[in-house]
């Protein structure tokens, strides 16, 4: 062990247990590849503007959550501590929207940041799979992102997940709305820090989890009370078509998120095996955000699934992903010439596709053989200086344990047909 640990609320991705993560990022970007989204990447900081915007309400992940530094040359900055902002920023700056070919799709993968006490399933570097539709007000485009999410955990073969719907309203009901709430709330016997809250993100305070709390807002003012003509509607329509296309979900009129961006329809994936770090992904409409950071009118919506909370679903769920193994051939040399022979015969398979690893370091047959059994292959190429005098290398099946001498200059071909 070195002097040295990961950082308190990291860890570290590690084979085997790694390449399921791998492989999570994966299934849930493969709906999104086939639906018309576009890979984007961004830098792992910004300016810290871009996530404090000074407008709107406050949030957690901005008061208390975000790892904001100053350089050596005076730069403000901060570690992302979520897509959304750096994507819809990248888009604008690159003029994407202007292509006259709205919504812009994109979708991305990566590693964020926020300052938070650790647990299980709450960690200061994490890790998300996200996806963003820039530009256009259609709530089959809401209905889409959703579908896709489900689609992508059902892929994984995820069943105890649910999704939580609302609609927050929009710049004409949502103000008359807080207002309401605010109003109601001045009224609750509240700690001095959940009062603040009434000020700045009062549709927060719906959302704590204490008991004592949650007593008091019997009675509150809902949202869905408030919702205008059009926002009914364009719900309506998000829940029309959710239907139609066989995905559950419950409408949640408490559910608000914790970025204060969103407008319409919310919704998050909650994980019943979790405990209280259950919600596995979650997104919704924001057609303010670009304003806010100084773009023109382009209502958006969007979502982000954690990584590290969906491979906990997994676990919860009693599923191990069917990964293949990482090798199919292992090459183990007895003596130098071997070296030299398998070390080709490794290189040229490797060129032909096949996964090829071999016996480093020059051990011991009973070690090498160990690690071929270790490392996954199905077959192993064993050659001693009797087998190259003789022109030969032995094809052994780990399974089986059946072995076959095969002429040097066959074994890739006869490897290849083994492995079909
Ligand atoms: P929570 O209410 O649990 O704090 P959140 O609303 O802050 O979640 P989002 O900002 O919506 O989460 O991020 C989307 C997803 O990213 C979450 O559903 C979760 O899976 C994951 N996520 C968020 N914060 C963390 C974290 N600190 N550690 C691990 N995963 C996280
Ligand atoms: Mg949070």
């Amino acid at each position: 062990m070195s002097t040295f640990k990961a950082p308190k609320g990291t860890y570290d991705l590690l084979p085997p247990n790694s390449a399921s993560y791998l492989a999570v990022r994966e299934a849930i970007a493969a709906p999104l590849r086939n639906s018309g989204y576009g890979y984007i990447e961004t830098p792992g900081f910004e300016n810290v503007e871009l996530f404090a915007r000074g407008v709107g309400e406050s949030t957690d992940i901005v008061t208390k959550e975000m790892y904001a530094f100053e350089t050596k040359g005076g730069d403000r900055l901060a570690l992302r501590p979520e897509g959304t902002a750096s994507v819809l920023r990248a888009a604008l700056e690159a003029n994407l929207h202007k292509g006259g070919n709205l919504p812009v799709k994109l979708w991305y993968s990566g590693s964020y940041y926020r300052y938070e006490r650790p647990q299980k399933g709450r960690y200061r570097h994490f890790s998300q799979v996200g996806a963003e539709a820039i530009g256009a007000e259609d709530p089959a485009l809401d209905a889409e992102l959703i579908i896709l999410a489900d689609q992508a955990y059902r892929s994984l073969g995820l069943r105890d997940f649910r999704i939580l719907l609302n609609s927050l309203g929009d710049k004409t009901c949502r103000p008359v709305y807080r207002a309401a709430l605010q109003e109601f709330l001045r009224g609750l016997e509240l700690d001095e820090d959940t009062r603040r809250r009434i000020d700045i993100n009062p549709l927060r305070v719906l959302d704590d989890k204490r008991e004592s709390v949650q007593e008091q807002l019997i009675g509150a003012p809902m949202l869905r009370d408030y919702l205008c003509e059009e926002c009914k509607a364009y719900h309506e329509q998000v829940r029309e078509l959710l239907t139609a296309a066989g995905v559950a979900f419950e409408d949640d009129p408490k559910l608000v998120r914790g970025l204060d961006y969103y407008t319409r329809t919310t919704f998050e994936f909650v994980h019943d095996g979790l405990g209280s770090q259950s919600a596995v992904g979650g997104g919704g409409r924001y057609d303010g955000l670009s304003e806010m950071i100084g773009g023109p009118e382009l209502p958006s919506v969007g979502w982000a699934l954690g990584v590290d909370r969906t491979v906990l679903a997994l676990e919860a769920e009693g599923i191990t992903l069917d990964i293949p193994a990482a090798t199919a051939v292992y090459a183990v040399p007895l003596g130098e010439e071997a070296r030299r022979v398998l070390f080709g015969t490794v290189t040229e398979l490797r060129r032909a596709g096949v996964a090829t690893d071999f016996a480093y370091g020059g051990k011991g047959l009973k070690n090498a053989m160990k690690s071929a059994n270790r490392s996954g292959a199905r077959l192993a190429l064993v050659a001693g200086e009797r087998d190259l005098g003789e022109g030969v290398v032995q094809v052994k099946d780990l399974e089986s344990g059946e072995q076959t001498p095969v002429a040097v200059d066959a074994v890739v071909e006869e490897v290849r047909r083994r492995l079909g």
